[in-house]
């Protein structure tokens, strides 16, 4: 089987890239963002593209993690801030009732490699997952 030369270059371009990612570059002021909570570890602000009412992305300031498993594997506790923060905001922002999602690899639609979770609130009945 061939495979394009294209697919492995691209996987290389991520894998050995020094930029900084998007959401750092937010964290340091050099890409406006609507901000609305900051911690020393963690940074939330209002996603460019909302799905929801409220939809927030909550990131960690290092970008030493890829993704959710990446974190949980190498800082639980700064996950388990994450997580503090989506419901402490989900609380201040909207009705309290939230919905969390990591997207995880390519596949499942990541597209920045900084970890992230993304809190959507407010009129979800419609969206649910599962509910009849
Ligand atoms: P992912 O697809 O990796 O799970 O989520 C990335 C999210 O980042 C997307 O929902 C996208 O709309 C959001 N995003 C990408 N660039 C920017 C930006 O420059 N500012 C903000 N606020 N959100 C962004």
């Amino acid at each position: 089987m061939t495979v394009p030369a294209s697919a492995g270059r691209r996987r290389m371009d991520v894998m050995t890239s020094t930029e900084p990612s998007i959401f750092s570059r937010i964290v340091a002021r050099e890409i406006p963002a609507d901000v609305v909570f900051e911690s020393d570890a963690v940074i939330a602000f209002r996603d460019i593209a909302p799905q929801a009412p409220v939809h927030l992305l909550v990131v960690p300031k290092t970008e030493q993690y890829r993704d959710v498993a990446e974190l949980a594997a190498g800082d639980p506790a700064l996950l388990a801030e994450l997580v503090a923060t989506a419901s402490r905001l989900a609380d201040e922002l909207a009705d309290g009732h939230f919905r969390l999602v990591f997207n995880t690899g390519a596949g499942a639609g990541q597209t920045v490699f900084h970890v992230h979770a993304h809190v959507l609130a407010g009129g979800l009945e419609e969206a649910s997952l599962g509910g009849a």
